[in-house]
């Protein structure tokens, strides 16, 4: 019963006519972002997460922590427990679920293919097996991938292309997460709303990430790997700062639909959309590592290596039209501004006193959230 008690506050909406959200993945880097400014413009805001330790569960711990501190509650759970979820959804009538759980990465696939099936695909059929019998059916908005166009080469990516090419097991369970969720909502009648995020990145970001571990390797003197395609062109990356994806994120929840449910009603009149949410600007490699180089006052000691096949693909460059169209969609952060906030909360987060942090502080503002 506390436990319910618990759960119900935190998913009351404080504004009139505020959605009631499940963010699940809430303790993951864009989960944990989405959910704060979720609850800033007075949202109820109810989080899952089941901690799993694919990267440092202590930067998960504290990220909840940082929810909590604004009053919103995780609660530990898998995507694959059906029970817990048929209960969430039984005493709270979420108006949304913002679905970001999901196994990430591209290349740890090579050894955990399993985890993909698992969180990807199985966890997601869960969820939506759950949702379809909820009364409400709550509008879902879920986090595809650019990973989807896979070996596609128009440039830049349109909702439109061929995404039949996935180059990892990663991008084929996103796409097979599309194809899935076009089931649902022509049977089910849910409104389903995928995002094809681009690498996104910033403060409170993923470590398994390049962006991240460079800055780390960097600061440690240690090499890096800098990969280029085999023709000996650069990789680039529509690399994507995380207030950017928020912004995308509300104006998707925003402008989703209500689900029109199955029960005697007419089927498939629910939306189904997909959207591109990236920066509209791929920055190769090598310059992210300069940006780095110039914020962090040292020289990285650079490897380059030809790319092999390891499902990277050589580059990521988003249209971003359709989310422009219907949500006002409008990247606003160029690389070298994210990075300067992503080093700084770096150095203040594992309390790294250097010249770096001196400088860093000396240029920006504060802010918590960030
Ligand atoms: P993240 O790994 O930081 O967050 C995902 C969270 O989901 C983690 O906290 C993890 O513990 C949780 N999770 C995983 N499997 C789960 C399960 N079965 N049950 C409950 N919780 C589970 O990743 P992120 O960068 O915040 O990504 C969010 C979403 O966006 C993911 O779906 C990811 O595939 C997608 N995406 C991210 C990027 C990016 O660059 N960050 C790019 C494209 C797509």
């Amino acid at each position: 019963a506390a436990w319910e008690k618990q759960v119900r506050h935190s998913s009351t909406p404080r504004r009139p006519n505020g959605f009631s959200i499940l963010v699940t993945g809430a303790a993951g880097f864009v989960g944990a972002h989405c959910s704060l400014a979720l609850k800033k413009r007075g949202d109820g805001v109810l989080g899952l997460d089941n901690f799993n330790n694919y990267y440092d569960p202590s930067l998960k711990r504290s990220r909840q922590a940082l929810l909590a501190k604004h009053q919103i509650f995780i609660i530990e759970g898998d995507l694959n427990d059906g029970l817990l979820l048929t209960k969430l959804l039984d005493v709270v009538p979420f108006t949304h679920v913002l679905h970001l759980a999901a196994q990430a990465g591209v290349r740890y696939a090579m050894q955990n293919p399993q985890s993909y099936v698992s969180s990807n695909i199985a966890g997601f059929v869960n969820l939506l097996e759950v949702a379809k019998k909820a009364n409400p059916q709550p509008s879902i908005v879920w986090a595809s991938s650019s990973s989807v166009y896979g070996l596609n080469t128009e440039n830049p990516f349109s909702e439109s292309h061929c995404t039949d090419q996935p180059a990892s097991l990663y991008a084929a369970t996103k796409k097979a997460g599309e194809e899935i969720a076009h089931t649902y909502n022509h049977i089910y009648g849910l409104s389903l709303t995928g995002l094809r995020f681009f690498t996104v990145y910033g403060p409170w970001g993923r470590p398994d990430m390049a962006y991240f571990f460079f800055t780390k390797d960097i600061l440690q003197g240690k090499q890096i790997d800098v990969y280029q395609t085999q023709d000996e062109k650069e990789v680039a990356r529509d690399f994507t700062y995380i207030d950017d994806v928020v912004k995308g994120c509300l104006g998707a929840l925003d402008t989703a639909e209500k689900s029109t449910g199955s029960g005697g009603k007419k089927r498939g009149q629910a939306q189904l959309r997909v959207y591109n949410l990236g920066n509209t600007s791929p920055v190769p490699v090598g310059r992210l590592v300069s940006i780095l180089e110039g914020l962090l006052n040292t020289k990285a000691k650079k490897h380059v290596i030809k790319m092999p096949r390891n499902g990277d693909v050589p580059f990521t460059h988003a249209n971003v039209s359709l989310a422009y169209r219907d949500f006002g969609y409008k990247p606003t952060t160029d690389l070298a501004t994210g990075l300067r906030k992503f080093v700084k909360w770096y150095v203040n987060y594992y309390g790294i006193q250097s010249k770096v942090k001196k400088d860093i502080d000396s240029t920006t503002s504060n802010n918590e959230s960030n």
